[in-house]
């Protein structure tokens, strides 16, 4: 990398303290499980979390993010309305983001999309084999053909989002179910990407595929310029008349 990407990587972490099943799974919260390897990648990661002071997303913190790495699923409303105005602002001026699992539901995925992001679910230890179907993608760099999951929550079409601008993954289940794991879209100057897996009493987030999906995603919605946006009345760049 020949400038290093700044990666801020944000859970809820609710379920961990509430429950020693996923506490046993990611002892020290799973923005701790996705942050370890993306810093072995050599990325400068922080992470930030639902019940610190604006829930760790400063201005300092967004100014200082190139991608924001989302996890959250039971307390989406508790996530505050200018927290997500700030982060969907710094989104439109061309920061990444990364959208995981049930952040599908999350203020910021749902005011991104403008669609309900609803979805089919189930909880009953599913297969999941996540099919590569754009291998010349940058996030499916250094992938298989698929990735296999043994034990997952079901995630079911239809997914009410807006057709995906690239879509890299395409899940199928066990239960027979299929669905869109990995869709790109721009908003603005950023770029956002949605990553399927990752059940938080599952350790999805130590499997190393899942892992480089993440760190190959952060690579690519990192802004890749110093952008120029220009705005409102003009004056005529050619002689006119
Ligand atoms: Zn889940």
């Amino acid at each position: 990398m020949s400038e290093q990407v700044r990666i801020t990587v944000w859970n809820e972490y609710r379920h961990e303290q509430n429950n020693p099943k996923v506490a046993a799974v990611y002892p020290e919260g799973i923005h701790a499980a996705i942050a370890a390897p993306l810093r072995e990648q050599g990325f400068e990661v922080r992470t930030a979390t639902l019940d610190e002071p604006e829930h760790g997303l400063t201005e300092e913190v967004l100014a200082a993010t190139d991608v924001l790495i989302w996890w959250g699923h039971m307390a989406h409303g508790d996530v505050r309305d200018e927290i997500v105005d700030r982060v969907q602002q710094r989104v439109l001026e061309g920061m990444g983001l990364v959208v995981l699992h049930s952040g599908h539901f999350s203020k910021i995925f749902k005011r991104l999309m403008g669609t309900s992001c609803d979805l089919k679910w189930r909880e009953s230890d599913d297969r999941e084999l996540l099919w590569v179907v754009a291998p010349e993608h940058p996030i499916a760099a250094g992938l298989d053909q698929f990735i296999t999951i043994e034990h997952e929550e079901m995630y079911g079409e239809h997914f009410d989002v807006p057709p995906p601008e690239a879509l890299v993954f395409i899940s199928w289940f066990s239960g027979g179910e299929v669905f869109r794991s990995g869709c790109c879209y721009t908003r603005g100057a950023g770029k956002i990407f949605y990553f399927r897996p990752g059940h938080e009493t599952l350790p999805t987030y130590h499997h190393a595929d899942v892992q480089r999906v993440i760190a190959n995603a952060a690579r690519w919605a990192a802004p890749t310029t110093k952008l120029l946006r220009v705005f409102g009345n003009t004056p005529a760049h050619v002689k006119q008349g």
